[in-house]
């Protein structure tokens, strides 16, 4: 099963993909589930997420960069779990390039889902979209000691308004869950999603 998290910056996605992994890997077995994330989850993700988050980029130049590490990281990572029988847990994955690169920066979005496909990129089974208002999220953003990246606010509204049309186009595969309340409450429903899914 391969499960994303999705959202703006500062929308919880960290802190309810490590509680999914401990739940799923108490459920499944120790071993039986990867926790990864974009960009950099693969070996030498860490320098491409380096030149990614501290490096000012042209849009496209920006988008065939977050692209070659989520080959490396599907390659490497993601589908090897997936044959292997494993539960793979990813924070942010294609949904991410169409709301921050497409609706954010203004790529064509329905050129980039084309591409997704001739790169024959698994489809995730289920993504978790974490919303949250835009106020909240800064707040959130604004409280971390070492942010990876400050977007600015007008930015990531055009970011949430490409969640919400992503949402609209696969509400089979996506599911919005608000995350603007105790976290507690959030991983509840985060697993009663989960679990459904499970016994389909
Ligand atoms: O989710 P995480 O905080 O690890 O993401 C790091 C940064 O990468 C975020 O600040 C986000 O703005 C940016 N990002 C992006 N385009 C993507 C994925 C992430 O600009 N497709």
């Amino acid at each position: 099963m391969f499960i994303t998290f999705e959202g703006i910056d500062g929308s919880g996605k960290s802190t309810q993909a490590s509680r999914l992994y401990e739940h799923l890997s108490n459920l499944l077995g120790k071993g039986m589930v990867l926790l990864t994330r974009e960009p950099g989850g693969w070996s030498h993700g860490d320098m491409l997420r380096e030149l990614l988050l501290h490096h000012e980029w042209r849009s496209w130049s920006e988008f065939f960069l977050f692209m070659a590490d989520r080959y490396e990281h599907v390659h490497e990572q993601i589908m090897p779990a997936l044959s292997n029988g494993l539960t793979v847990i990813c924070e942010r994955y294609i949904d991410s390039t169409l709301a921050y690169q497409g609706w954010g920066r203004g790529l064509p979005v329905d050129e980039m889902k084309r591409l997704f496909s001739i790169m024959m990129l698994p489809v995730p089974d289920l993504t978790v979209w974490l919303d949250v208002p835009i106020k909240t999220a800064m707040d959130r953003i604004r409280s971390r000691k070492a942010p990876d990246r400050l977007e600015e606010e007008g930015f990531l509204c055009r970011v949430r308004h490409g969640y919400v049309k992503v949402f609209e186009e696969d509400p089979q595969r996506i599911k919005r869950v608000s995350s603007d309340r105790d976290k507690d409450v959030v991983f509840v429903e985060i697993c009663k999603l989960v679990e459904a899914f499970m016994d389909e």
